[in-house]
């Protein structure tokens, strides 16, 4: 008998209770508040982020959640602790710096103090010092953000507890200032942790809208939501996390963000989403390699604009379904061919669920591993999630894990 695993999303209160529990055996007092940031899946739209398409990403129901207090003698250091991480870690808020300077900050509390930084350079601060308490169930590193959705955690914690008046709450949100928040978590992650993120991981988890996508134009940093309602079609939105070894590829990563950028110069455009006649866009590359980048970054933001209008236009059955399936479908196999990020984990949980049915399937995020989505019935999520599991072994790769999931919240403070 083939089992499964599923990774279920903590209710708010249960996140608010982990962490504070953390943060009072760690630090021996009461937190200010709790914060949450959620993790993300995004739709389609992958690798189009950094030039300037758009991307249609849900937020998850699983999040990250911060238990903070300001500390009252302006001592400017930071307390941490992780349920996912060993220790108490100790940041000096004044010597923070970029990953390549002598002032590095080692390990994921240069998520959290980036963060922090990246606000005070933008003239937000100084901050005082903070005792701060994570805990999580956004998987890691599985592409499903859960560096975002530390990111965003504190930054909803700060704008809240130094009263900076920025992000709004969860239920009346300032998308305005919101896009500051965004700003200073990829801050964040692009310079002080060093990784590279192009700014849909921390839209969604400051952006995103409860119950709906959003269309994010990574041209213009303007949302807007759109409809995504499974449930009332007997849909599920499943999410593999894939467990394979190897998390994005910095380089890989890299290399492909540089051949679009060359590839841009070569056409005449700022950026890929520019180009309007894609024939002749794609006829000025000689270089095969390239020419294959770029051909998956237009045609996936062709098939991002047309699954923004199949969405718009009503509710999802029918040809409409039909239509979505078809564009997921070729968004996997441009990724796999074209772009060639997929990995075999990947291809597979594709191809087996949409063997066993889905209703379209692709991977989501960086990819080199990560995780996929799938549209499925709801009376065969059971057996799609079997099948994986299955050819999973007879392929030997890791235990698969799977999150079913519906739009949530983004992030802002516990209630
Ligand atoms: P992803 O964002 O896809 O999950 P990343 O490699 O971008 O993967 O980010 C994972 C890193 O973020 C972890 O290695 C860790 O440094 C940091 N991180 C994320 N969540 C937590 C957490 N709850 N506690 C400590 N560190 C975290
Ligand atoms: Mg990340």
């Amino acid at each position: 008998m083939t089992t499964y695993t599923t990774v279920t999303a903590w209710t708010q209160k249960e996140g608010e209770r982990r962490v504070t529990d953390l943060f009072i055996d760690t630090y021996h007092y009461h937190p200010q508040g709790v914060w949450q940031a959620p993790g993300r899946v995004n739709l389609i739209g992958e690798h189009v982020d950094y030039n300037g398409g758009k991307c249609v990403p849900i937020a998850l129901p699983h999040r990250t959640y911060a238990a903070v207090a300001t500390h009252d003698d302006n001592d400017r250091l930071l307390r941490l602790v992780s349920r996912q991480a060993d220790g108490v870690t100790e940041i000096d808020l004044n010597k923070v710096g970029p990953y390549d300077s002598p002032q590095k900050v080692d390990g994921w509390g240069a998520y959290v103090a980036g963060v922090l930084w990246a606000l005070e350079q933008k003239g937000y601060g100084p901050f005082p010092g903070y005792d701060i308490a994570i805990d999580s169930c956004v998987p890691f590193g599985a592409g499903l953000s859960s560096s975002a959705a530390l990111e965003c955690a504190i930054a909803v914690a700060v704008d809240d507890l130094a009263e900076l008046g920025l992000g709004g709450s969860v239920d009346d949100p300032d998308d305005e200032g919101r896009k500051i928040l965004v700003e200073a978590c990829m801050s964040a992650e692009n310079d002080i942790a060093g990784a590279n993120t192009g700014g849909l991981d921390q839209s969604s988890s400051l952006r995103c809208r409860e119950g709906k996508a959003i269309m994010l134009d990574c041209q213009d940093g303007s949302v807007r939501p759109v409809e995504f309602d499974l449930g009332a079609k007997n849909l599920t939105l499943l999410v593999i996390d894939t467990k394979a070894p190897h998390s994005l590829n910095d380089g890989q990563y890299a290399s492909r963000r540089n051949a679009c950028e060359q590839a841009a110069s070569i056409i005449g455009v700022e950026l890929l989403a520019d180009v309007s006649d894609t024939e002749a866009a794609l006829a000025q590359l000689n270089d095969k390699e390239q020419y294959k980048r770029v051909r998956h970054v237009l045609s996936e933001i062709e098939r991002t604009d047309k699954a923004i209008s199949v969405l718009d236009s009503g509710d999802l059955s029918g040809q409409r379904l039909e239509a979505i399936a078809a564009l997921f479908n070729g968004s996997h196999d441009s990724l796999r061919d074209d772009y060639e990020v997929t990995c075999p984990e990947l291809d597979t949980a594709v191809d087996v669920a949409r063997q066993a049915g889905a209703h379209g399937a692709r991977m989501t995020g960086g990819g080199f591993g990560g995780s996929a989505i799938a549209i499925i019935d709801n009376d065969k999520v059971d057996a799609t999630m079997k099948a994986i599991v299955d050819s999973y072994q007879e392929r030997g790769f890791n235990e698969p894990e799977f999150l079913l999931v519906t739009p949530a919240a983004p992030a802002g403070r516990v209630n």
